[in-house]
């Protein structure tokens, strides 16, 4: 062998994607397309793209029909919309429909597929990643990465072992970890120099409240409500109006699945943090759906014991009626010691402003969530700052890109973690291009 041969290291590929879900796959294709480069995307699950397939119900909400920073938590939201600028709603429509994939927006400003069938988007992805050259393998998972002397990397695992020039490290967060998501890529990325932020804790998950709570006799009712998180001294941290959903251990639905990671992240710094839930979200006026920062609270304690006494000879329970489903508001007036024959004048001061109380801010007690394999999501992750946000290339290891829910970025419910995950391994695939043709 001459010396010429022995120092140039021999690659199986110029690029290894690891991970080929939503971000992987995106990824992959990018850079496959960009020109001449061979690309290798393993994924360990025995079935791929499961996540896809069992997104919205089946359906795969793909996008919203409006997407920016604020929609995020996590990283900086300067640095989620460098990230996110790079490819708008409309280019990610735009290359769904060159795959032949068209979308419907519902009522919400979510997107789905026209078919209603997640297979759609994912059949698309596989069908762009052939197309374009990229060669997908599984079931292969990674368990070491090895920076090569010479450049590029070694991955290896119990199948053998590839180099490649560059590497995309997609392999997701902790969520539904029977996908194959099971939180192996975190522990990767720590072996190349990167830290993961301290708390790595599930988003988009139920929450469980306290064996005793009222809400639990209410199992499979749905309210509008607003959700709140409040710290232990009683400060309003963030809220959300949407609908909410009591279940036989607490809670779910989407304001619940939205503020569930604001109230368990806020109980790493504040273990007294709460949760509220006020049914008349709509009291004062209509106020628009989804999660709001500042302090305005749609209803408060005067205000609904106002509205209680405004209700003159008629009952409580049918002045209960008027908002809020029956099953609930027997259940408030209980919860009260409240009969559901008087008036709200024959009720004395204390139990009406309690109740008043249950209707405007009524504690959820929780004390726990369900976990990451009921999560949709990971909060926490490689923090951006750790990358070069305009090409999402490790600052610690050149030649390590990442994108995806690895990062340190999560949405709230409406298609927002996609949009993620198609924008960033739209930046991550052309730019390890960039990088290898320069
Ligand atoms: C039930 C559910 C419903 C959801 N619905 C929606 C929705 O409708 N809209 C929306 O926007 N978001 C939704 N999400 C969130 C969305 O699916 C994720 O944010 C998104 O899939 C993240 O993409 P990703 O490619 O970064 O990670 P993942 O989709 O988790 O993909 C990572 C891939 O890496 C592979 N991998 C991991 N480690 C290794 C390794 N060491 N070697 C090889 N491969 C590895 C895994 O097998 C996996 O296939 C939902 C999530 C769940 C769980």
């Amino acid at each position: 062998m001459s010396e010429l041969t022995e120092n140039v290291p021999a690659y199986d590929s110029d690029i290894v994607v690891i991970g080929a879900g939503a971000a992987g796959l995106m990824t992959a294709i990018h850079a496959a397309r960009a020109g001449h480069l061979r690309v290798v995307a393993l994924d360990g699950a025995p079935r791929i793209g499961i996540k896809i397939l069992v997104a919205g119900g089946g359906r795969c909400n793909v996008t919203h029909h409006v997407v920016d920073e604020r929609d995020y938590a996590g990283s900086t939201p300067a640095a989620i919309r460098r990230v996110l600028s790079r490819f708008s709603v409309a280019d990610c429509v735009a290359f769904f429909n060159q795959l032949g994939v068209t979308f419907k927006q519902e009522d919400t400003g979510k997107l789905f597929p026209t078919t209603d069938d997640a297979h759609t988007v994912l059949n698309a992805l596989l069908q762009a990643a052939r197309d374009s050259g990229v060669d997908l393998r599984w079931p292969i998972r990674v368990q070491s990465i090895t920076p090569l002397a010479q450049g590029g990397f070694e991955v290896a695992g119990p199948w053998g072992v590839l180099r490649a020039r560059a590497i995309a490290l997609c392999s997701g967060g902790k969520s539904l970890p029977k996908s194959g998501s099971d939180g192996l890529g975190l522990e990767l990325v720590k072996t190349l120099g990167h830290s993961v932020t301290r708390h790595v804790i599930p988003s988009l998950v139920p929450l469980v409240s306290d064996a005793q709570h009222w809400a639990r006799t209410l199992s499979g009712l749905a309210v509008e409500a607003e959700i709140r998180v409040v710290s232990g001294t009683g400060r309003h941290i963030i809220s959300s109006i949407n609908s909410m959903l009591f279940t036989h251990f607490g809670f779910s639905g989407p304001a619940v699945l939205d503020m569930s990671r604001h109230l368990m992240m806020e109980r790493t710094r504040d273990p007294d943090a709460s949760l509220q839930l006020c049914f008349l979200p709509n009291l004062r006026h209509d106020l628009p759906k989804g999660p709001k920062h500042n302090a305005k609270l749609s209803c408060s304690l005067d205000e609904a014991d106002t509205w209680l006494l405004d209700s003159k000879a008629q009952t409580v329970l049918s002045r209960l009626r008027e908002r809020l489903p029956e099953r609930l508001a027997k259940t408030l007036l209980e919860s009260a010691g409240i009969p559901t024959d008087r008036s709200a004048k024959q009720i004395d001061r204390e139990r009406r402003r309690s109740l008043a109380q249950l209707l405007c801010a009524a504690p959820a007690h929780i004390v726990g969530d369900r976990g990451f394999s009921h999560a949709e999501v990971t909060a926490g992750g490689v923090p951006l700052n750790e990358l070069n946000v305009s090409t999402l290339q490790s600052r610690m290891c050149p030649g390590l890109f990442m994108a995806g829910e690895i990062l340190d970025v999560d949405g709230r419910i409406g298609g927002f973690n996609f949009q993620w995950a198609w924008a960033s391994g739209f930046v991550a695939g052309i730019s390890i291009a960039k990088y290898l043709d320069s």
